[in-house]
């Protein structure tokens, strides 16, 4: 089983970018949000969970989880996020957990990309260190919006449930600026993985 790394960050701050770059080095990326949709997608493990809790109005026609739909529901209501969360976080869970023990590849060490993870004692402890991925708040809400098409106010409100970047920022092992352009991060990338190499290379 090799290292395990932390991944983290707010709402559009890069962190799926930067796993990328990680990614190409070799490294094994475990990726929370990837799970989360796959489980969500057409004969995921969660589909007949979410159609029994929210009824099949919230399946669309290929079987997958009407997402729009679900994210307007949990935005509104507090008790339907956390009754979606009991369904999706045990699974997710499971899964990292397999994931991290069937690992027979050959990476020197394996990423864990999780958004909320510094807020999460049980994923949390799944990690030898944290990467905390930095930029400012306006840049997280420009690039949020220019991706998925979110008006500010639905991005500050997802931003208003996540950690301060101050917070975030105190339990960081290690933090890449992603602030800049992207050939300025992707060289932090280098620099740490070769420091990574040297502590966790051989396993
Ligand atoms: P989320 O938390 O929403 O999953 P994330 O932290 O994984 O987001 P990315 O998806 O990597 O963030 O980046 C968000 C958007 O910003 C993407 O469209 C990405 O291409 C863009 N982006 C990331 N880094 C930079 C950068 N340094 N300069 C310009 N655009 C960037």
């Amino acid at each position: 089983m090799s290292t395990v790394i932390g991944l983290t960050g707010g709402i559009g701050c890069g962190k799926s970018t930067i796993a990328n770059f990680f990614a190409e080095l070799g490294v094994g990326i475990i990726d929370a949000d990837e799970i989360s949709r796959a489980i969500t997608a057409t004969q995921g493990i969660a589909i007949n969970a979410i159609e029994q809790e929210f009824g099949a109005d919230y399946i669309n026609h290929d079987g997958s989880m009407d997402r729009a739909r679900m994210r307007e529901l949990i935005f509104s209501d507090p008790a339907a996020k956390r009754q979606l969360e009991n369904i999706l976080h045990p699974l997710i869970y499971q899964q990292i957990l397999n994931e991290i023990n069937q690992d027979n590849s050959c990476a020197p060490y394996t990423l864990l990309v999780v958004p909320l993870l510094i807020e999460n004692p049980q994923y949390l402890a799944l990690v030898q260190r944290v990467i905390v991925v930095d930029c400012d708040e306006g840049q997280q809400i420009s690039r949020t919006m220019v991706r998925s098409q979110l008006a500010t106010a639905v991005v500050e409100k997802i931003m208003a449930h996540q950690m301060t970047r101050t917070e975030r920022l105190q339990h960081a092992d290690d933090i890449i600026s992603n602030q800049n352009e992207l050939a300025l991060t992707q060289s932090q990338v280098l620099h740490l993985h070769q420091q990574y190499l040297r502590l966790f290379g051989s396993h």
